[in-house]
């Protein structure tokens, strides 16, 4: 069976050019980069060009780029690190409340040790209102976090202003940007943020590896206590393999980058015009414009969101139902809560989100598939039935 793959936010199929940059690393490279002789100095300028290469791609100098384990620990080093470095002058931080988990979990393990951490309301599209933030801020807060990308329906925050907002109030901002870069523009200095993270993985990319952008000047303190890799901030014999990875895929994103989201906001129009006109009570959800080019999430009315990814997934159409990161607990994702599904829609979200691989017959195979899915749970469903 031919199987279709779209669940990009969850994790994207590695680029060919991407594998062959890893590759010397996994055979005749195999020095550490701390090593002053040949083997080490090979492997150390390997990874400098990897920085230089993250540092183009989000308009930023490579001293101001730190390898990290991947989008996680980079947000979990940005919130952590800042707010501890500003204890002393107050323990307040803010987030919005559909962050990643790793955000939302950051704030709460704070809040554990004795931090303030508010969690800002977003709208029916899952917006962040800034003038929230700025009522938000008290001269105790150290940071602010508010994704630039939802992962879940794709809305697209003003990072921008609120990064403003806190500058001029003295406080740090940092952005989740995982599931924004690769998709629109992001770069550091446009957006004025203090931080931002970005993960391997979710830009065709290895898994373990991301970046976080540290703007100079920021105090932060070090996620890893150990060795002086990484200017001393993370200690430990760095990734060069999946650094070199993660090079390559921000080398390549920094020059196409505007051609695949063209491709993917294409397809995503096709396919999402195919499924609303060919299936009733379907609700598309996220900012109609502000919104990635690769996202479709739909809440399907009278259908189980988790029926509806398994049946399409025996179709060999791959889907998320939720967030991936919270599969497994039937409860709606905070993202879904945060932005008000009614009821008849709440347990029916599935996540179609598409990468530059996928193909026009992908789509319409994908829309056919999910009109006979959608009809065949409905069928067996007393509640579409009963339906006035
Ligand atoms: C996937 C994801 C992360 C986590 O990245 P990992 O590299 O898997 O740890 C963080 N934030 C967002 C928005 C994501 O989509």
């Amino acid at each position: 069976m031919n199987r279709i793959y779209l669940d990009n936010n969850s994790t994207t199929p590695i680029d060919p050019r991407v594998a062959a940059a890893m590759e010397p690393y996994l055979h005749g490279l195999f020095g550490n980069p701390s090593n002053i002789h040949s083997f080490g100095r090979e492997c150390a300028e390997g990874m400098a060009a990897a920085r230089e290469q993250v540092a183009a791609f989000l308009g930023a100098g490579p001293d101001e780029i730190f390898f990290t384990g991947g989008g996680s620990e980079s947000d979990n080093w940005a919130i952590k690190g800042t707010a501890s470095v500003r204890a002393g002058r107050g323990k307040h931080v803010v987030c919005s409340s559909i962050e990643h988990s790793a955000v939302l979990a950051s704030c709460r393990y704070l809040e554990s040790l004795g931090f303030r951490a508010t969690f800002l309301p977003v709208d029916g599209y899952g917006l962040v209102d800034p003038e929230t933030v700025k009522r938000a801020l008290t001269g105790e807060t150290a940071l602010v976090s508010v994704m630039l990308a939802n992962n879940e329906i794709g809305t697209i925050e003003p990072v921008a202003e609120i990064a403003r907002i806190c500058r001029e109030a003295g406080v740090l901002s940092h952005t989740d940007a995982v599931a924004a870069a690769g998709k629109i523009r992001v770069d550091v200095n446009e957006l004025g943020v203090d931080l931002l993270t970005i993960s391997g993985h979710k830009l065709q990319g290895p898994k373990g590896v991301g970046a976080l952008y540290i703007r100079k000047g920021t105090e932060i303190h070090p996620f890893v206590h150990g060795g002086h890799q990484e200017s001393g901030l993370r200690g430990g014999t760095e990734n060069v393999i999946g650094i070199a990875g993660l090079g390559k895929a921000c080398e390549i994103l920094a020059a196409e980058w505007q051609q695949n989201a063209e491709h993917e906001r294409r397809l995503r129009d096709r396919l999402e015009h195919g499924i609303v006109v060919r299936i009733p009570e379907v609700r598309v959800d996220g900012h109609p414009t502000r919104r990635v080019p690769n996202v479709c999430h739909l809440s399907v009315g009278y259908v189980e969101g988790e029926a509806l990814l398994m049946n399409l997934d025996m179709e060999g159409v791959a889907v998320a139902s939720g967030s991936a990161c919270s599969t497994g607990s039937a409860e709606p994702s905070p993202t879904m809560k945060a932005i008000g599904v009614p009821p008849l829609f709440s347990n029916s979200p599935v996540r179609l989100s598409l990468g530059p691989g996928n193909t026009e017959s992908e789509i319409d195979y994908t829309i056919d598939v999910f009109e006979r899915v959608v009809t065949r749970l409905r069928a067996i469903s007393p509640i579409w039935k009963r339906r006035s």
